[in-house]
């Protein structure tokens, strides 16, 4: 909680043409200010700030309020957020009041956690660019792969040596303690010591919204390494109390500003494809991480839009994901495409093949909803085969249902009948079975 004499405080000294001029240019005309607007592309200025109102106002997209709503539309903040960001600006404390015991024990453990992450963040970093092994291992398999330094610096990655437990050495030589570091899975503690759990291995930090780091993802990128680091090529982060894995997704809080420009987010599989389509401009980007999109994620992205673009691997287990994503979006009433990529291709190498105009115009001209994109896939596979059919077309109605809104529901119902030459009213029959056969 934080007191309402603070909150008065701050509101009295903030001025919101020096807020909102941190973000846009302003210039004064009159009593007013002009700039050209946050909320949508223009090149003519019609957003508005007026000092004696305390408001702003977009003549163009109609966008309007008071400094907290400009904070809350512009950094996605929350109104406690929005004041604490005002109270960092205008150096008040804000100190908040009335935690019971427990609550002041399991923030300060948070925030402990938080900095170990942070350290580690940092020192994985300079693992990566400064140290031998770092630059000939990590480094080197990123630039082959013609990753930038810009992408790589903003994105974070990292490398940890692959000696035992350098990391974790160097941590507790830091002050920060063993607890804490086997808390948020850095380090694993057997009867044959201390290890680094992400030893041998590039690191992406994964972060809040806010862009705190929460986890890290480790990958093995050399067959050598891989026996050094035990096998596994992938290793991740257990969820803990600052991760929580069904509440973050990867690359969102760079992704989040081009997510609301564009009023829509592409979503993809792993690491390196965001990281790929973010260099080659594409930034409305962010990954679910090995989960079928589940709903604390979809919440999230709810936040910034209602348009999600599905991009997977054209391969098998690209498109059964992609199906269970669908299915999920669909129940949240996303609208949902798709785009598959080139069959042969993963996504990094499709993207770096091609400039970032020509992954635009694949994915405009090969996003398809979701109908289309089943009936597609089932067109494939069912071919001439009646009872293959008939399984489809009532898996389909089974998605169908699925749509809360009727309208939308209705709409592709219809649309559905026409690609299949089915009657709208038995589609329509034998949702209410399933519904019935549900309910049972
Ligand atoms: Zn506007």
């Amino acid at each position: 909680m934080i007191p309402q004499e603070t909150i008065d405080k701050i509101l009295n000294m903030t001025r919101i043409e020096e807020v909102i001029g941190d973000f846009v240019p302003l210039r004064k005309t009159g009593a007013n200010y002009k700039g050209c607007c946050p909320f949508h592309d223009e090149k003519t200025p019609s957003f508005v700030v007026s000092p004696a109102k305390g408001l702003f106002k977009c003549f163009g997209c109609g966008k309007a309020g008071n400094v907290i709503t400009f904070l809350k539309e512009k950094e996605k903040l929350s109104y406690a957020e929005a004041i604490k960001y005002l109270g960092n600006k205008y150096h008040v404390e804000v100190v908040e009041t009335e935690l019971t015991p427990e609550e002041k024990e399991k923030r300060d453990v948070r925030e402990s956690l938080q900095i170990v992450n942070k350290f580690a963040a940092e020192w994985f970093e300079k693992t990566l660019w400064e140290s031998e092994e770092g630059k000939s291992v990590g480094l080197a398999y990123f630039m082959e792969r013609g990753f930038t330094e810009e992408v790589l610096r903003k994105f974070r990655i990292g490398y940890c040596l692959q000696e035992n437990n350098a990391f974790t050495n160097a941590a507790e030589g830091n002050g920060y303690k063993l607890e804490y570091l086997q808390r948020v899975g850095l380090t694993s503690v057997s009867e044959n010591g201390k290890t680094d759990k992400f030893q041998g291995r590039v690191i992406f930090p994964v972060t809040s919204l806010s862009g705190n780091v929460v986890g890290f993802g480790g990958r093995v990128v050399t067959p050598a390494n891989e026996q050094v680091a035990g096998g596994a090529k992938y290793v991740n982060s257990p969820n803990s109390e600052i991760y929580d894995k069904s509440f973050v997704l990867y690359g969102l809080s760079l992704a989040k500003n081009e997510i609301v420009k564009k009023d829509e987010c592409i979503l993809v599989e792993g690491f390196t494809d965001v990281l790929s389509l973010y260099q080659s401009g594409i930034q409305n980007v962010v990954a679910s991480l090995g989960t079928a999109l589940v709903q604390g994620q979809i919440n999230l992205i709810k936040r910034f839009t209602k348009n999600i673009v599905v991009m997977f691997d054209g391969d098998a287990a690209g498109i059964k994901a992609a199906i269970r994503v669908i299915d999920n979006c669909l129940e949240n009433d996303m609208n949902v495409r798709v785009v598959l990529l080139p069959d042969s291709a993963d996504s990094d190498t499709f993207t770096q093949q091609h400039s970032s105009q020509e992954i635009a115009d694949y994915i405009d001209e090969h996003k398809t909803d979701f109908l289309t994109f089943r009936i597609r896939l089932a067109e494939h596979e069912c071919a001439n085969d009646p009872i293959k059919r008939a399984q489809f077309i009532n898996a389909i109605t089974e998605t169908l249902a699925k749509i809360p809104n009727l309208i939308t529901r209705s709409v592709f119902i219809q649309e559905c009948s026409k690609l299949l030459d089915i009657d709208v009213q038995a589609l329509k029959n034998q949702m209410a079975i399933n519904m019935d056969n549900s309910l049972r």
